[in-house]
């Protein structure tokens, strides 16, 4: 069995840590700190196996150097699309790898939008989408193009429903927030703010959360509905055509009511 747990980081990032049942190699996705991943291992028994990097951005890889000073034989993957140091296995779209002892093979995908070479991790049912994917939500487009971005979560969101999505980030309240200005009326919406509530206030995390949940909620899995559309051109005073002219004006008006 695949055990996967989080490890929280700074302020709200998640740094995932997976291992098989009865194996003491770890896996760590995104480590942005070392401190409380070793703390992490020491606790469970585990030695560092392979860590697997989604994209360049410090708090999720600034962990790295000192992880592989006290685990020099850990494998670390990452995008070869950018440029990360520490990297030992460069990975491109489709590539397959099989990391530490977990058992499962994860398929690599690129989702170019939030950074330039950003890649997913996808395996057995779990998808490890770093800050392409949020819960309610999407990462900011940093080095893409709302169009590369559309293509990059279109393809996340054609994987199967029960597909769970491990976000980098503790951000779908703050999500919530926003999608209600798009859809006030969305009653899964409404539930999913109850539901996540309940979760933080036990100080529980709200992801992941499966596919299926997020196409129901989440307003950039939604540029085809209807009233996500009409939102988007009442925001932007003009007619919208194109899913990933949706998408951008969607993302855009997050982008001006949070900065
Ligand atoms: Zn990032
Ligand atoms: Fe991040």
């Amino acid at each position: 069995m695949l055990n996967i747990s989080p490890i929280p980081a700074f302020g709200d990032n998640y740094i995932w840590l997976l291992c098989a049942s009865g194996s003491t190699a770890g896996v760590v996705v995104d480590p942005g700190d070392a401190g409380p991943v070793l703390e992490a291992l020491e606790r469970e028994g585990l030695e560092l196996a392979a860590i697997l990097i989604t994209h360049h951005h410090s708090d999720h890889t600034g962990g790295i150097r000192r992880l592989l000073q006290h685990s020099p034989e850990a494998i670390v993957y990452g995008p070869a699309g950018e440029h990360i140091p520490g990297i030992t296995q460069q990975l491109h779209d489709g590539d397959r790898v099989r990391p530490g002892e977990l058992g499962v093979e994860f398929e690599v995908l690129d989702v170019p939008g939030h950074t330039a070479g950003h890649i997913a991790y996808y395996g057995a049912g779990h998808l490890f989408c770093g800050d392409t994917l949020f819960s309610v939500g999407c990462g900011r487009l940093f080095e893409g193009t709302p169009e590369q971005m559309s293509v990059s979560l279109a393809r996340i969101a054609a994987l199967p429903g029960d597909t769970l999505a491990y976000c980098a980030h503790e951000y779908t309240l703050d999500n919530i927030g926003f999608a209600k200005w798009v859809e006030p009326d969305n009653p899964d919406l409404l539930a999913r703010e109850v539901e996540a509530r309940a979760q933080r206030s036990r100080g529980e995390p709200t992801v992941p959360s499966t596919l299926a949940q997020e196409l129901k909620v989440n307003p950039f899995l939604r540029a085809h509905i209807p009233g996500v559309k009409q939102a988007a051109e009442q925001f932007s005073g003009r007619t919208l055509t194109s899913p990933a002219e949706i998408f951008g004006t969607v993302r855009y008006w997050k982008d001006s009511r949070y900065d």
